[in-house]
């Protein structure tokens, strides 16, 4: 895959927080220590736009959310985008003590060609109940679930999906 969008990050003030909307490819060139020192207190790192990720991009990844957690920031990722939650898949320590809020499902439709990204919101670190099939919007035929739906959801059993997790006790798995 030769094709490869801009790095870019964009620091908004909203009630909840700061919110950090990263997108295009994480790789060696995208710098993510300038963002470290955009951030206060708590931050959400909605990662929807981020479309490709390499191995360079995952170690520029892991090290970020890392020295923000170390730093005492409390790191939320939203509307992870499937190319990072399937990092999150691979790479045990990809969230690094950041919560998940939510992720995008990819659905593809095999009639029409048609592509969607399903916001998927996390509850508790609960597998969710995601469909296999959905209407295609453009040709109303089925659009399937565009990858593994058995182990999409994988990350949960090893990232840190709520606030109450610690107190949770020795219940999972
Ligand atoms: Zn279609």
């Amino acid at each position: 895959m030769s094709i490869c969008y801009e790095f870019s990050h964009v620091v908004e003030d909203t009630p909840e927080g700061q919110v950090v909307l990263l997108s295009g490819c994480l790789t060696e060139h995208s710098d993510l220590t300038v963002i470290s020192n955009l951030v206060d207190g708590k931050v959400v790192l909605d990662i929807a736009g981020i479309r490709r990720v390499n191995s360079c991009g995952v170690r520029s990844w892991v090290a970020f959310v890392r020295g923000l957690v170390e730093a005492g920031h409390e790191i939320e990722l939203r509307r992870c985008a499937p190319c990072m939650v399937r990092q999150m898949n691979m790479v045990a320590n990809f969230a690094s003590g950041a919560r998940v809020l939510s992720v995008l499902a990819p659905y593809y439709c095999d009639t029409c060609g048609n592509e969607k990204e399903v916001l998927i919101e996390l509850t508790d670190g609960k597998r969710p109940q995601v469909a296999a099939r959905v209407p295609c919007s453009r040709c109303g035929q089925e659009m399937e679930f565009d990858d593994l739906i058995e182990t999409y959801f994988d990350f949960l059993d090893y990232v840190q999906p709520a606030e109450e997790r610690s107190t949770r006790g020795g219940s999972g798995t």
